[in-house]
């Protein structure tokens, strides 16, 4: 494949000289080489905490189910945790956190210290985001860069920084205000200028998820919202006479489950929350000091109702959460929906925790997303029960043509769901 595609670019080049050097000595202008287009062109949009069944509300989401019937998944199993970093990041690498390294959206890695701390990596710390010692593995942009496809990331997890020496051709710095239609423009220049695969990245859907909870009326105006930028990509194909050669793959990175204020158990019932290092959330960790047992917070932990604590090493298997050096040594699982939090913490924040969330085990459904396509590579008509996040690296490199990387990847989903 790659073989075929340097021969046919060698051949063009070729080809190019031969009529530029027939041309040199008479007055006809040269003829305009068009720029070849890629053979496979494929476009990744994400929907951010786009909840698995949302679809099957009465939503007005006509483009959105004009992709479904293409393929559509039941749902698409996260990684855990159910966040947005390591979901992307798995979606585009086919490899679980522990092994591509994005353990959370926040993370500290004490192997690796900054005037004396450990290195911290958040999502809004520019220089962690664009520091390549954080991602590991191969995310697809790397794969296909390197298989002389040229790709586009606007907006992706991962993409800002150099990974492998590799970056895509083009990508943007994130920009949550950038209007969803010139983020679309974007992509449709990128496919016009040869890029083989693209993505986009729609936030709205989590934004009204976590403000008001995954059953208000606002999930389904966003839901609105993402569609109309999906109608304006599919427009834009379709002016340019691409809609019959290109891929649209449709994926979320997790769902939504509502919080309130009523569901919270308090650290402080445990242990003294001034006397632990903990990183707070939907999945707590605790990083105990030099003279604490980390057996004993786990026993203190594990009998406050709605939580169960673990040593890092006994986490459960299912959820590959073991493996890495950023993953704290006592690791809290939650109840779907339940907040640990302090009590002085929780006093001083009377507005929370309202609305949505996401984070919890990759088991609760209410944590899975969507997986749609629709193209010339995939099937149509199709209904898969449900296909794993760590999936869709290889089926999208299949669908691209692309050799792909050592993944966690179910080998045979590639062939459940393409031609
Ligand atoms: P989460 O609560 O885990 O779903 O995180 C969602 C938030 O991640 C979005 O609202 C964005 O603000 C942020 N986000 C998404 N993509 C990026 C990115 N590429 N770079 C920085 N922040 C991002
Ligand atoms: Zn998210
Ligand atoms: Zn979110």
């Amino acid at each position: 494949m790659t073989l075929r595609r340097l021969l046919s670019s060698l051949l063009l080049v070729l080809f190019g000289l031969v009529v530029i050097q027939q041309l040199h000595g008479c007055a006809a202008p040269a003829p305009v080489l068009e720029a070849e287009a890629p053979e496979r062109t494929l476009v990744l949009v994400s929907l951010d905490g786009f909840r698995h069944d949302y679809l099957d509300r009465d939503v007005d989401a006509p483009t959105l189910r004009w992709v479904a019937e293409g393929v559509r998944a039941d749902r698409l199993v996260p990684v855990f945790p159910t966040k947005t970093f390591p979901n992307h990041y798995s979606l585009v690498t086919g490899l679980h956190p522990e092994r591509h390294g994005i353990v959370g959206n926040s993370m500290r890695d004490p192997e690796r210290l900054e005037g004396g701390e450990p290195a911290r990596f958040s999502l809004g710390n520019r220089d962690a985001v664009t520091d390549g010692r954080w991602w590991s593995g191969e995310p697809i942009w790397v794969t296909a860069e390197r298989q002389g496809v040229s790709t586009a990331t606007i907006f992706w997890p991962g993409s800002e920084s150099e990974i492998g020496g590799l970056r895509p051709t083009t990508w943007l710095v994130y920009d949550g205000e950038m209007p969803y239609l010139d983020r679309v423009d974007t992509a449709l220049e990128a496919v016009d200028g040869g890029a083989g695969f693209v993505t986009l990245y729609f936030e709205a859907v989590d934004d009204a998820g976590h403000r008001y909870g995954p059953d208000a009326p606002q999930v389904a105006e966003a839901i609105a919202r993402v569609d109309d930028s999906l109608e304006a990509l599919v427009d834009g194909l379709r002016d340019r006479g691409r809609l019959r050669d290109v891929d649209i793959v449709v994926v979320s990175d997790h769902g939504m489950t509502p919080v309130s204020r009523d569901d919270v158990v308090f650290f402080d019932d445990a242990l003294d929350p001034e006397d632990y290092d903990v990183d707070w959330g939907e999945v707590p960790g605790v990083w105990p000091r030099a003279d604490q047992d980390a057996d004993a917070i786990v026993a203190a932990l594990d009998a406050l109702p709605h939580v169960r604590a673990f040593r890092k090493e006994d986490v459960p298997a299912r959820l590959r959460y073991r493996d890495n050096v950023r993953i704290p040594p006592v690791v809290v699982l939650l109840d779907e929906g339940w907040t640990l939090t302090s009590r002085d913490y929780f006093e001083r924040r009377t507005d929370r925790p309202s609305g949505g969330t996401h984070g919890f085990d990759n088991q609760y459904r209410s944590m899975s997303g969507i997986f749609l396509a629709r193209g010339p590579r995939f099937r149509s008509g199709l209904e898969v029960d449900s296909l794993q996040t760590v999936d869709v690296y290889g089926i999208m490199t299949a669908a691209l043509g692309l050799e792909a990387a050592p993944n966690d990847g179910d080998a045979t989903a590639p062939t459940r769901v393409l031609r």
